[in-house]
């Protein structure tokens, strides 16, 4: 059995079928999955501005961008092992650099406030045999996370849940749309209006504690009852509701603290963004946006978004992501304009601007490693393809060696 990579599920009973050093086929996983164990079509090659390179060039390009710059970035990250990750994080720490991923923009909050105990939290495990009411929150796991309800909350039989889904268990969707998790989640579908997740907490927070809530009274009402009456709860907290509540995460943790019975799970993308996470907190205290001088400083102008908007960085080495295709267009203009390292196994719009591609071995099917899964359990991935591919790690150390 091998870990899929496709996201933050990490499942690792994966089958891969192998012929001339190819994964021909693959079972259990899911489309998503399947596609990404195949790798990609396009395999990035080395350069330098944007000409074919040996790969020694390209290292000693890099590093000499990275010497020459007086606010170097390291972005990414997500995509990559956490030895990588450590290893990026000591190569920042050489030079001064600033550090971020794309949780700056995303769930970082969320997942900072879990590290601290801010939250009650579980295992995907305990779901799966426990979890007798579950709330998807702005989250589409059906297209996002696509085995999520079959291998651990809705659908399996579990310890205590042996009706499963049939008798045992309720599904709720919370969302601005009626997404697959929705429809699947029939007769329990909340639909609120974009950016509506505050007040809808308000009002869930007032029935919950036995007053009329004036928002959508009927439904309100019945939701309290039902959560009140839940032995061990989930709420899978997607984007929808990260976004929508920004910053304001002490209003989740005021209605986690009067649903004693339920855990709240982050439903990270990313397959190693909580890796990433959790290896700068043990180092700095702090998930993303630091800045490494004589000590870990961590503030909001040192996420990507803010550091290309005040242009404060003025070299950026890309590990594995893709903020060309990501990143709002405002910013965009900066990213093209700075010398950009792209360290990625695949061709990606952000490799097409960059002053020095280096390809590296696809983590999980060339590489193997370890990656933190979405509720924080170290998994191992396997090394299934033999090549000749540098890993992430390997080519950051190489860099470490240069600068
Ligand atoms: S759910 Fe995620 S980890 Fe599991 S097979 Fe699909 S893409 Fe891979």
């Amino acid at each position: 059995m091998v870990t899929c990579t496709g996201c933050a599920l990490l499942c690792d009973d994966i089958e891969a079928i192998v012929e001339d050093n190819r994964i021909k086929e693959t079972r259990n996983a899911c489309r998503r999955g399947a596609a990404r164990m195949k790798g990609c079509i396009n395999r990035l090659q080395p350069s330098v501005s944007q000409k074919p390179a040996d790969i020694e060039s390209s290292i000693g390009k890099a590093a000499e961008i990275l010497r020459n710059a007086k606010s170097p970035m390291l972005f990414g990250w997500n995509n990559s092992t956490c030895e990588a990750q450590t290893k990026g994080i000591q190569l920042a720490k050489k030079i001064n650099a600033i550090i971020d991923d794309t949780s700056s923009y995303c769930q970082g909050l969320l997942i900072e406030r879990i590290l601290q105990k801010k939250f009650r939290t579980c295992s995907l495990e305990d779901i799966r045999n426990k979890a007798d009411v579950l709330i998807y929150w702005g989250s589409d796991a059906q297209d996002s996370q696509p085995r999520h309800l079959s291998r651990f909350s809705y659908f399996p039989r579990g310890e205590s849940r042996q009706r499963g889904y049939e008798e045992d268990r309720v599904a709720i969707a919370i969302d601005v749309r009626e997404s697959n998790t929705a429809k699947i989640c029939k007769g329990h579908f909340y639909r609120i209006p974009l950016k509506g997740d505050r007040e809808f907490i308000l009002a869930l927070m007032e029935a919950l504690s036995g007053k009329v809530p004036a928002y959508d009274t009927k439904n309100m009402l019945e939701l309290a009852s039902l959560l009140k009456k839940a032995e061990f709860g989930a709420i899978f907290v997607g984007i929808g509701l990260t976004y929508s509540i920004k910053d304001d995460l002490d209003i989740l943790i005021s209605l986690a603290n009067m649903l004693p019975n339920f855990n709240i799970m982050p439903m990270v993308g990313h397959y190693n963004m909580r890796g990433f996470n959790e290896t700068l907190f043990m180092e700095t205290g702090f998930v993303n946006k630091v800045k490494f001088d004589e000590k870990a400083v961590h503030d909001n102008k040192y996420s990507i978004v803010e550091a290309l908007k005040n242009k404060t960085t003025d070299a950026i080495i890309v590990v594995g992501s893709d903020p060309m295709s990501s990143l709002p267009r405002t910013v965009l203009h900066h990213l093209a304009s700075i010398p950009v390292v792209c360290i990625d196994p695949c061709i990606t719009m952000t490799s097409k601007i960059a002053s020095v591609t280096i390809p590296s071995a696809a983590s999980g099917v060339e590489s193997g490693g370890t990656a933190v899964r979405m509720d924080g359990k170290v998994i191992v991935l396997s090394k299934i393809i033999e090549n000749d591919y540098m890993t992430d790690e390997e080519i950051l150390g190489r860099l470490m060696e240069a600068v």
